[in-house]
């Protein structure tokens, strides 16, 4: 006898809540990656774009949608994010450390979740971000793109097999406007080793080489930085012994990617509980 499922009314309500958009707003709107979001958010069905802030400048002022080359929304870009985190139910941050600091202040005060795909950030941004993780969601990944996701799992187990006999070197290439290094995914690359091969990767790292360095000590784990051009992010890690070489590696062509993976951690977070969480807690992995 086929099993009938009745729809009591209090679900129904529930169901019309749980589907109405998530209100996203976006810090940094008018940066590479705050415009992308932009377009995300009104490519991605379930969401609706609560607002985009920046710091004071050219664009303040300009609607959001002709920001990105689309037609007008209505909604101009912010000087300040304070009136644009009340509204969203959750906020986006790709943009300075000294922002995204202030940024999860207001995240925490404002109960709104937050995405933060800033790098370079210091101990008093992981402290503060870490503080709004005990009143709100926050997803804080120093790469969104799936694939990077994918291969932090295999970095990290290829680690583990083959021991510290391999000399690991994470090499990384990207655009020149680029202002930190080692980039944020080279640096979680190497907390993934790291951590398959159990040891503490600031005891182990090598974040850059020069001059007389003598040999490569036993256990070493070494960054290599290349900046230029408009390359989006290559990163590479490469486990190196006597005979033989792996490299496993990707390459980003289009920050379409890092956009697409916050817009859906962005999804991730509804009726989440507060914490801390990385991107393999959004993608199961
Ligand atoms: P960008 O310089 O093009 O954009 C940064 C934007 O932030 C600028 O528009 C700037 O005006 C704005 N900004 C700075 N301070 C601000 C403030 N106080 N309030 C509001 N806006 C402010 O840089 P980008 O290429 O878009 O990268 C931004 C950040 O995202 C960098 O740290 C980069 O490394 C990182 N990133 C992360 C990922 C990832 O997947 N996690 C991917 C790409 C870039």
């Amino acid at each position: 006898m086929p099993h009938l499922h009745i729809l009591r009314p209090e679900f129904e309500a529930g169901f019309t809540m749980a589907t109405s958009p998530l209100k996203i707003g976006i810090v940094g709107c008018a940066g590479r990656m705050g415009r992308m979001l932009i377009s995300e958010v009104l490519a991605t069905s379930g969401t609706a774009l609560a607002g985009g802030s920046e710091q004071p400048g050219p664009h303040i002022g300009t609607d959001l949608g002709v920001l990105v080359g689309a037609k007008p929304l209505g909604l101009n870009v912010l000087d300040n994010p304070e009136g644009m985190f009340s509204a969203a139910d959750v906020v986006i941050d790709f943009t300075r450390p000294e922002a995204t600091l202030g940024h999860a202040k207001l995240a925490a005060a404002t109960k709104t979740a937050l995405i933060v795909g800033t790098t370079g950030m210091g101990d008093d941004v992981h402290r503060a971000l870490s503080e709004a993780a005990q009143k709100v969601a926050v997803v804080s990944a120093p790469n969104f793109s799936l694939g990077v996701n994918v291969l932090l799992g295999l970095a990290e187990k290829a680690a583990a097999i083959l021991g510290p006999e391999y000399d690991i070197d994470i090499l990384e290439m990207h655009h020149r406007h680029k202002v930190d290094a080692p980039s944020g995914t080279a640096l979680g690359l190497g907390q993934a080793v790291a951590r398959g091969r159990q040891v503490e990767l600031d005891q182990v790292a090598r974040k850059s080489r020069e001059g007389i360095t003598g040999a490569r000590p036993t256990g070493e784990i070494g960054f290599a930085t290349l900046r230029g051009g408009d390359v989006v992010g290559d990163h590479t890690v490469i486990f190196a012994a006597d005979g033989e070489r792996i490299e496993i590696g990707h390459k980003a062509s289009s920050r379409v990617i890092f956009a697409r993976g916050a817009v859906r951690a962005a999804l991730w977070t509804r009726d989440r509980r507060p914490g801390l969480y990385a991107m393999r807690d959004v993608l199961d992995l």
